[in-house]
C-alpha cells in the first residue's frame, strides 16, 4: 500500500518558475524607471540654462539665431557663444565653460510679446510636436501601477507558497485549494526513537492497524481515531508521530496549531475540512496535529483577538472527527504540552481520547538518545556515553542532540578530527550555565562572587539529603557571575519537603555566605531570592507542607500570562488566609537561611579554602572540590594538634 507522490515536487518547481518570472519582470521595471530618471531628465552638458528674462534679452541683443520649440522647451543657439559659470576644474584650476548652445522653458501664460520680438530679430523658429513628451508621460503614469500591481501580485503568491503552496489565482486567498498542512511520507521509524518504551509499546497497535486494518476491523473492533502525545518540550513528540508514520509507511499529513495564529479569518476550517478530505482519500493514513494546545484551549476563555477564528478551527476538527466513517482508516495524532488547557470537548471518548504521555529520558534513555544522534559523529576514545548520561540529568532528547552538536562545532572550531570529552564537557557547560563572557572583573568583585558561590556549595555539601555537588564557577556565563551546579544522585519523580527545604538552604547559601563574610549583601542574590520564594509558596500552597496553612492546595494564578484559563480563575482564598501563606512563606525562608547561615559558620575554614580555590582555578569540578575539603580539614586537626 505504497503511494508515490512525485509529482508534488513538481507542482513546486512549477511555481518557483512563475515565481522568478514575475521576479524578473519587476526588475525590469525598477530598471526601466532608473534608467529613465537618470537619462529622461538629464540637461544636456553643452547647453547653457538660462531663465526666461535672460532669453529674451538675449533676443533683444540679438545674440539669438534659432530657436526650436517643443511644448514648452525651448532650446536655440547663441551667434556669440556665452560664458558660463566658472568651474575649478579636476586639476584645480579654474575654468569658464563657453556655451554656444541654451535652454530654457516659456511661461505656461501665454506671452503675446513673444513673438513679434522674435520676427523683428530675425530669430528662426522651429517648432517640433511634442510627441515624445507624451509617450513619456503615459509611460509615467503607467509604471507605478504596473509595479504597484505586480507587487501585489508577487506578496500574494508568496503567502500562499508560505502557506503551503497550492494553485489559484493571485486574489485566491480563502480558496479551500490553498493548503496550509504539509504532506509527507516518513523515512523515521521507531528505530530513531531513542528510549520512549512504553510510548512506543502503545503505538505499535496503531501501527499494526494501518498496516492491516481489515484484519482489526474484521473482529468488529473499533480503535481510538484520536491519540494524544504528551509531554514536555523536545521529549520528542513530534519525531514519535513522524515514527508511526515511517513504522506503517502511509502517508503523513502534519498541521501545526501555531501556524492557524498567522492566519486570516474564516481559512481555518476551510483547511482542516480540506486536510480531512485529503487524508480520507489517501486512507489508510495519518493526520498529525502539532501544538494542539494552541487551537484546542478551552473556549470561550480567550484574551487577545481572533479567537473566534480559533473556535472555528476547533470546531471544524471535532466536527471532522466525529464524521469518520468506519471504513474511512485515518488515525489523528495530536501533540501537546500543555493537556491541562485542552477543551474537555476535545478529550472526551471519540476524540482525543488515548493519551500517551512521553517522559523526559532516564539515564538509560539518555545513552540511546545520545548513541542515535551520535552515530554520524567521530568520537574521540575518551569519550565515553555513559558518562555523559550519568552526567545530563533533566536533559530532554532536543537537548542531548542539541549537546552532541554543540560538542561537533566545538571540536571543529579546535579543528580537531574528533569529538573528545573536553568539547562534551564544555557544550555541556554552556548549556547548563550558559556561554562564557569575556569580562574583565575587579579583584574585589571576583572574591564575593567566590563566597556567594561557594556558600552555596558549602551548604549543598553539609545540608543532610542535599543533591552533591558537580560543579562550582566564579566564570561569568550569560547573566550570571557565577554557577553552582548539583546533580541529583537518581532521577527522582518524587520530593520530601525536607530534601525540598535542603534546596531552598542552598539557594540561599550564597546571601548567607556574603552576609558572614562582608557583613552586607550584594544584588547578585536577587535571582536566588526569587527562586527560593517560588519554591517556598508552592510548598506552602499547592504541596500542604506547611502546618500552619495545613493540607490545602490553592490555586495561584501564576503560570503563562497568555493561557486564558488561569486569568480567569480568581484567587480561591481569603485575604486572612493570604496573610498566613505569606507569612509561612517568610517564615519558612527565614528559617532556612538562618540554617544556611549555621552551616557556613561552622565551617568558615573550609569556606575559606573553597574560595581560595575558586579564585586560583576560576572553575572546580567535583573531585577538585573534594580534595581542597579533605585537605583543610587535615589543616585543622595538624593545627589543633600541634
Ligand atoms: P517535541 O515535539 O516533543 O517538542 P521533537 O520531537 O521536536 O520534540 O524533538 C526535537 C528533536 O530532539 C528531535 O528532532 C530529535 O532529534 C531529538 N529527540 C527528541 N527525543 C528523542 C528521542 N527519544 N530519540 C532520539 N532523538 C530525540
Ligand atoms: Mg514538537
Ligand atoms: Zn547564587
Amino acid at each position: 500500500m505504497k503511494r508515490t507522490k512525485g509529482d508534488n515536487s513538481r507542482e513546486k518547481e512549477q511555481e518557483n518558475n512563475t515565481f522568478s518570472n514575475v521576479r524578473m519582470l519587476l526588475w525590469v521595471a525598477v530598471l526601466w524607471l532608473i534608467l529613465f530618471s537618470l537619462f529622461g531628465n538629464s540637461k544636456n552638458p553643452q547647453r547653457l540654462e538660462i531663465s526666461y528674462t535672460e532669453f529674451k534679452n538675449s533676443v533683444k541683443k540679438g545674440n539669438i539665431t534659432e530657436i526650436t520649440v517643443e511644448g514648452q522647451e525651448v532650446t536655440g543657439k547663441f551667434k556669440e557663444p556665452v560664458e558660463g559659470e566658472p568651474q575649478s576644474s579636476f586639476f584645480g584650476e579654474k575654468r569658464t565653460p563657453q556655451f554656444s548652445q541654451f535652454e530654457t522653458a516659456i511661461p505656461s501664460f501665454q506671452d503675446p510679446k513673444l513673438m513679434p520680438l522674435l520676427e523683428e530679430k530675425e530669430v528662426i523658429v522651429n517648432a517640433k510636436e511634442d510627441g515624445n513628451s507624451l509617450l513619456w508621460s503615459i509611460a509615467i503614469g503607467v509604471i507605478p501601477w504596473i509595479l504597484i500591481v505586480g507587487f501585489f501580485f508577487y506578496t500574494s503568491r508568496k503567502l500562499r507558497e508560505r502557506m503551503g503552496g497550492g494553485a489559484g489565482g493571485p486574489f485566491g486567498f480563502g480558496k479551500s485549494k490553498a493548503k496550509l498542512y504539509s504532506k509527507l511520507t516518513s523515512k523515521i521509524t521507531f528505530r530513531d526513537v531513542a528510549g520512549l518504551d512504553n510510548a512506543k509499546k502503545e503505538l505499535q497497535e496503531i501501527v499494526d492497524f494501518l498496516k492491516n486494518p481489515s484484519k482489526f476491523s474484521r473482529l468488529g473492533g473499533e480503535l481510538p481515531r484520536g491519540i494524544l502525545l504528551v509531554g514536555p518540550p523536545g521529549v520528542g513528540k513530534t519525531l514519535m508521530a513522524r515514527a508511526v508514520a515511517g513504522e506503517a509507511n502511509v502517508p503523513f499529513y502534519s498541521i501545526s496549531g501555531s501556524e492557524f495564529i498567522e492566519m486570516f479569518v474564516g481559512v481555518g476550517a476551510s483547511r482542516v475540512r480540506d486536510m480531512f478530505n485529503n487524508a480520507k482519500k489517501d486512507s489508510p493514513s495519518i493526520i498529525f496535529i502539532d501544538e494542539l494546545d494552541s487551537i484546542g484551549r478551552v473556549r470561550g476563555t480567550g484574551v487577545g483577538g481572533g479567537h473566534d477564528e480559533r473556535e472555528q478551527t476547533l470546531n471544524q476538527i471535532l466536527a471532522e472527527m466525529d464524521g469518520f466513517a468506519s471504513h474511512e482508516n485515518v488515525i489523528v495524532l495530536a501533540a501537546t504540552n500543555r493537556p491541562d488547557v485542552l477543551d474537555q470537548a476535545l478529550i472526551r471518548p471519540g476524540r482525543f481520547d488515548r493519551r500517551i504521555t512521553l517522559e523526559l529520558p532516564q539515564k538509560k534513555a539518555r545513552k540511546e538518545i545520545l548513541g542515535v544522534h551520535t552515530r554520524g559523529v567521530p568520537l574521540g576514545d575518551n569519550v565515553n556515553l555513559d558518562n555523559i548520561a550519568v552526567r545530563s540529568v533533566g536533559f530532554s532528547g532536543a537537548d542531548l542532540k542539541n549537546l552532541v552538536n554543540e560538542a561537533a562545532l566545538l571540536a571543529a572550531r579546535n579543528e580537531k578530527k574528533k569529538v573528545e570529552a573536553e568539547e562534551f564537557e564544555q557544550a555541556r557547560d554552556k548549556i547548563i550555565m550558559g556561554i562564557e563572557r569575556e569580562d574583565v572583573i575587579k579583584e574585589e568583585e571576583k572574591r564575593a562572587v567566590a563566597y556567594h558561590e561557594a556558600g552555596h556549595a558549602i551548604v549543598a555539601q553539609f545540608y543532610p539529603g542535599a543533591d552533591p555537588l558537580e560543579k562550582v564557577s566564579i566564570i561569568p556565563r550569560g547573566r550570571a557571575l557565577g554557577a553552582t551546579e548539583q546533580l541529583p544522585a537518581e532521577d527522582r519523580h518524587n520530593f520530601s519537603r525536607s530534601y525540598l527545604l535542603g534546596k531552598v538552604a542552598v539557594m540561599l547559601g550564597g546571601r548567607a555566605a556574603e552576609k558572614i563574610v562582608f557583613n552586607d549583601v550584594t544584588t547578585g542574590a536577587g535571582d536566588d531570592l526569587k527562586n527560593a520564594t517560588k519554591l517556598v509558596r508552592r510548598m506552602v500552597c499547592q504541596w500542604g507542607m506547611s502546618e500552619k496553612v495545613g493540607p490545602v492546595a490553592f490555586r495561584q494564578g501564576e503560570q503563562h500570562p497568555f493561557l486564558g484559563r488561569e486569568i480567569t480563575e480568581q484567587r480561591d482564598f481569603s485575604e486572612e488566609t493570604a496573610r498566613i501563606i505569606d507569612e509561612e512563606v517568610r517564615k519558612n525562608i527565614e528559617k532556612m537561611e538562618n540554617e544556611a547561615a549555621r552551616i557556613l559558620i561552622e565551617k568558615r575554614k573550609k569556606l575559606d579554602a573553597l574560595v581560595d580555590g575558586l579564585l586560583e582555578h576560576e572553575t572546580l569540578g567535583r573531585m577538585e572540590i573534594e580534595e581542597i575539603l579533605k585537605r583543610s580539614e587535615s589543616l585543622l586537626t595538624a593545627k589543633a594538634g600541634g
